[in-house]
């Protein structure tokens, strides 16, 4: 069954002005899932205003009342976790057992912010006894925020969460492939006692409505979580604005796996690393940096491991048909620059994909970290394993990346686990384990993989900007 939607704003359904709507087939059998709006900058502009008429009241809230609003959306999320476990999983192909945990996840921002509100102040600053001086965390006002369509209501959260609780209105525009639980979020934000406009849902394509919202004069902050082409597109609109970005952008993390670690659980990890939402994970563990002694060991035990993944049921399929096509252009640039594929890399027959976007997973050895496959972001399940000799030379390659997101270290040397950890350069490293931590911990890149931070305590601030008030007594 395919669903129609409209826009979000001001708390109901607003069609788009000049009537453009699109589709998007479901990654899995291509049957039509949603129909939704595609916004123009007058709908942007609608929002925005809209948004901006709630600013002054939702930021003079008190912060403990706007964060019992946050607890009751992360309730009214648990309380719908189906449908929209399958909304998510019909738009993005996500298996039936993996939607639920990015929706119980999604309301955990909810819940964390409602309650991290209350810990935002300001400090006093000492400047002798004729003057009183305070620093206070003001909200900017309208956050634009645009999330990609790997894990849309996650993202949508895991932005506007810390977003409102810092007293912040919010216009997002989610992927125009994924645009459905975001839209149900903000009717959810509704329902439970949002004020109309603090949260709106613009929906559209970025050439659209998503520049339309980075270029809108009354957006004082965007956030945006998407590829390094619109992350730079975006960053040279709001370079003329002097607009304040968070930037979280692509990856090819570097997954370090020493020869005295324990391969049972380094092997487990390493394969979840790359293959987990099929590899469309910003902060997957895309390059296999092996000590070359255990090289072949790891590589075997890898490919046995992939081979029992079930393609259809395990993994699903890549969400888009553009997404689909450039996978399988990787295999061929792999395939060209030399590199050999232990398992996969070549599309499965039409008989074992159906009509669904069905990748296999698939493992490259001889690969050297000048060839693309090593370097460029696939987006899909493919790992580029490259050996090392001793620490430095792991280290040196890890960091020979334009990309600086995520990393994991396997060892069972705790001071050489620190060493790496030190001299990484990303924004997330994992010891023995890879892509752990959850709402509290704070996520973002170094170099091209972005700026600023989502998550945590740190996303609370980047929501605020700095106020010093000086008085003379
Ligand atoms: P994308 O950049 O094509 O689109 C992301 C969002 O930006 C969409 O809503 C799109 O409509 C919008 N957009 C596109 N061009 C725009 C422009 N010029 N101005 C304004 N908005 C624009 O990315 P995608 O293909 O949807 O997502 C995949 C990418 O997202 C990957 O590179 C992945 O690494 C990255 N990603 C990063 C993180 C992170 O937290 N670092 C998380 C998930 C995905």
């Amino acid at each position: 069954m395919s669903l129609t939607f409209d826009h979000w704003i001001g708390g109901r359904s607003v069609p788009p002005r000049d009537g453009g709507r699109m589709s998007s087939p479901n990654p899995v059998d291509g049957t039509e899932t949603a129909t939704i709006a595609v916004g123009t900058a007058e709908d942007v502009d609608a929002a925005v205003s809209s948004s901006a008429a709630a600013a002054s009241a939702w930021r003079r809230q008190r912060p403990i009342e706007r964060g019992r609003l946050l607890m009751r959306l992360a309730a009214a999320i648990e309380s719908h976790a189906e449908e929209l476990a399958a909304l998510e999983s019909a738009q993005t192909g996500k298996p039936a057992w993996h939607a639920p945990m990015e929706i119980a996840s999604s309301a955990a921002y909810f819940e964390f912010y409602g309650g991290l509100v209350n810990s935002l102040h300001g400090s006093t600053i000492d400047l002798g006894p004729n003057h009183h001086c305070f620093t206070r965390q003001e909200p900017f006002g309208v956050v634009g925020i645009i999330t990609p369509w790997n894990a849309p209501l996650n993202q949508a959260a895991r932005a506007a969460a810390p977003a409102l609780a810092a007293g912040n209105v919010v216009v997002l525009k989610p992927s125009e492939y994924s645009s459905a639980t975001t839209l149900v979020l903000a009717r959810l934000a509704t329902e439970v006692g949002f004020p109309d406009g603090v949260l709106n849902v613009v929906t559209g394509d970025g050439a659209g409505a998503g520049s339309a919202l980075v270029k809108h004069p009354d957006v004082r902050k965007v956030a945006f979580t998407g590829s390094v082409r619109a992350g730079q597109q975006i960053g040279q609109i709001a370079a003329d604005r002097i607009l304040p970005l968070t930037l979280e952008l692509g990856g090819k993390s570097a997954n370090i796996v020493f020869a005295d670690a324990d391969l049972s659980r380094a092997v487990a990890g390493s394969l979840n690393a790359f293959v987990l939402n099929t590899g469309q994970i910003c902060s997957a563990g895309t390059r296999l940096l092996v000590q070359r002694e255990i090289h072949d060991e790891v590589v075997e035990k890898l490919v046995e491991a992939s081979r029992a993944l079930t393609v259809g049921d395990k993994l699903g399929p890549v969400t888009t048909a553009a997404q689909y096509a450039k996978v399988l252009e990787y295999f061929d640039i792999a395939e060209a620059d030399g590199a050999f594929a232990v398992v996969g890399g070549a599309a499965l027959s039409d008989e074992q994909r159906g009509s669904g976007y069905f990748v296999p997973p698939t493992i490259y050895i001889g690969v050297d970290n000048t060839m693309r496959i090593a370097r460029e972001e696939v987006f899909g399940p493919v790992l580029a394993v490259i050996p090392f000799d001793d620490e430095d030379h792991a280290i040196a390659i890890a960091n020979d990346s334009e990309f600086g997101l995520a990393s994991g270290v396997w060892t069972t040397d705790i001071s050489r686990a620190l060493r790496v950890a030190d001299q990484i350069e990303a924004g997330q490293v994992f010891v023995n384990t890879w892509l752990a931590g959850g709402v509290e911990t704070p996520f973002g890149g170094y170099k091209q993989s972005g700026y600023g931070r989502e998550k945590g305590v740190e996303a609370l601030l980047h929501y605020t900007q700095v106020k010093c008030v000086t008085v003379a007594l």
